[in-house]
């Protein structure tokens, strides 16, 4: 390979915070909004123009249940959330236990911005953190690159919410990655579609496609790796007629196999494959299956999903049995009750492992800590956690809450001067029970 040696340059440090979270997915989001409402003073990066993450920019529309048969789980900020997600008419909310909704995209975005700005936290849009300041063991900064050019932030503490542990990673950070063979899940790109029949689908799940699926083969017109859709569903949409014979839906079938989410090669070669199979599926939605005769596409996920990449080793891993036996731990701080949802490697099904009712399972506040790394957290997608448990902890139910406990252990910490490792993990319990949350 040919190296090209980029000079030594000087940059402006255009701030200094007490918090900075890098990126502004649903564990980032969370976590500026605590450590801004307990008194720190907060920098939000994001590289898109909106807030989100994967819940908008890859077009989500469901959350799952904060409810475990016994107890709601989440209070604070991602209770507030959800609940103004569907008084703000961006969403329906199916029972006030469960929590679980379908909601609009667009919605998360306005209400993230809102919640984010209301916290006194400050947001840099449209920039991409690209290194980290280290002093000795220790992140300092971050350096950021926009349109404005390449400065560094500094902070007393960084929150790595990018999903992909990018800052971890740049610190040196270890990570697992993938099964036991280094393979990862699929990528997906989501999708909406206009016009659709409700009333000819309604009440009748995703195995009414099967029939349709297995004719499409017989005559060449299925050419997408999977044997299934994975889920689609009516969307509600902010101010948009509630017509049932001419409906909203979301789709999620697209399927793009061995794609390293942190390649970019890897990530041009699927939204190439995934928007060319966006097509054949219309094609074959409008031929084959009763009720999208008419459907239009409506719009497409600003990029492809990424179920899996980087999990960074942290001071614990969690792992599959902790979820299945629902583990409880004396630093366990972000409770969770999501099955574990793993997509085949290769594309063909995807499994759930569920929880015994009324049972839920704990993180430890060790798998939000880096081996190494002083003065640095990972939360959501990228914690310590082994592939299976990925699949439970990836949720954006359970990523949300990472967000505000790492978001008040921050705070936390530069309010009363301690290192993050020496942080009596009682203290953010007592934050998180004080706001509802089951710990
Ligand atoms: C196809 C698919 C379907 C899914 N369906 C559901 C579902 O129905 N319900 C559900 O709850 N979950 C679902 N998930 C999972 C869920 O959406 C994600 O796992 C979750 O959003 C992860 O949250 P996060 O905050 O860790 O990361 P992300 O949501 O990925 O957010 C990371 C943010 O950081 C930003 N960022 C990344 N790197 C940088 C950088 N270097 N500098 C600045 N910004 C950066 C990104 O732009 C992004 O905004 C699905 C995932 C996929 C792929």
């Amino acid at each position: 390979m040919k190296i090209h040696t980029e000079n030594r340059r000087y940059i402006p440090v255009a701030g200094e915070f007490d918090v900075i979270v890098c990126g502004g997915g649903p564990s980032g989001f969370t976590a500026a909004i605590a450590a801004a409402r307990h008194g720190a003073k907060t920098l939000l990066i994001e590289k898109y123009g909106f807030l989100g993450g994967t819940g908008t920019a890859a077009l989500m529309v469901q959350f799952g249940s904060i409810f475990d048969g016994k107890n709601i789980l989440i209070g604070g900020c991602v209770h507030e959330f959800l609940h103004r997600l569907a008084d703000e008419g961006y969403g329906k909310m199916y029972t006030d236990k469960t929590h679980r909704m379908i909601f609009d995209p667009e919605g998360m975005i306005a209400v993230c911005q809102k919640m984010v700005l209301e916290s006194g936290a400050e947001l840099l849009l449209h920039s991409v953190v690209t290194d980290v300041i280290l002093e000795g063991d220790s992140a300092r900064g971050i350096v950021v690159e926009n349109k404005s050019g390449r400065s560094a932030y500094m902070a007393k503490i960084i929150i790595d919410a990018t999903g992909d542990g990018d800052i971890a990673f740049r610190a040196g950070e270890e990570f697992s990655y993938g099964n036991k063979e280094g393979r990862v899940q699929p990528v997906s790109l989501e999708f909406l579609l206009g016009n659709v029949n409700h009333e000819k689908i309604i009440g009748q799940g995703l195995g009414i496609t099967l029939p349709y699926i297995r004719q499409a083969k017989e005559n060449g017109d299925w050419k997408i790796p999977s044997d299934q859709f994975f889920s689609w569903g009516r969307v509600i949409k902010r101010g948009a007629p509630d017509i049932p014979e001419s409906s909203f839906y979301f789709i999620n079938a697209t399927n793009a196999l061995n794609i390293n989410g942190v390649d970019a090669k890897d990530l041009t070669k699927a939204e190439i494959e995934c928007r060319r199979q966006v097509d054949d599926l219309i094609y074959f939605l409008q031929k084959y299956v009763p009720g999208f005769e008419k459907c239009y596409l409506d719009r497409t996920a600003a990029q492809v999903g990424i179920r899996e990449t980087r999990r960074i080793r942290g001071k614990y891993t969690l792992t599959q049995s902790d979820i299945l036996e629902g583990k409880h731990f004396d630093d366990g701080i972000v409770p969770g009750c999501n099955s574990i949802d793993v997509h085949d490697i290769n594309g063909k099904e995807f499994s759930h492992k569920f929880l015994e009712k009324e049972t839920h399972y704990q993180i430890p506040w060790r798998c939000f800590l880096p081996e190494k790394t002083k003065g640095l957290i990972m939360t959501g997608r990228c914690i310590s956690a082994d592939h299976h448990a990925l699949g439970s902890v990836r949720v954006m139910v359970v990523c949300m809450p990472m967000g505000e406990a790492c978001g008040y252990a921050a705070a936390l910490a530069c309010k009363e001067n301690y290192l993050l490792e020496d942080l009596p993990v009682e203290k953010i319990k007592q934050a998180l029970r004080a706001q509802g949350t089951m710990i």
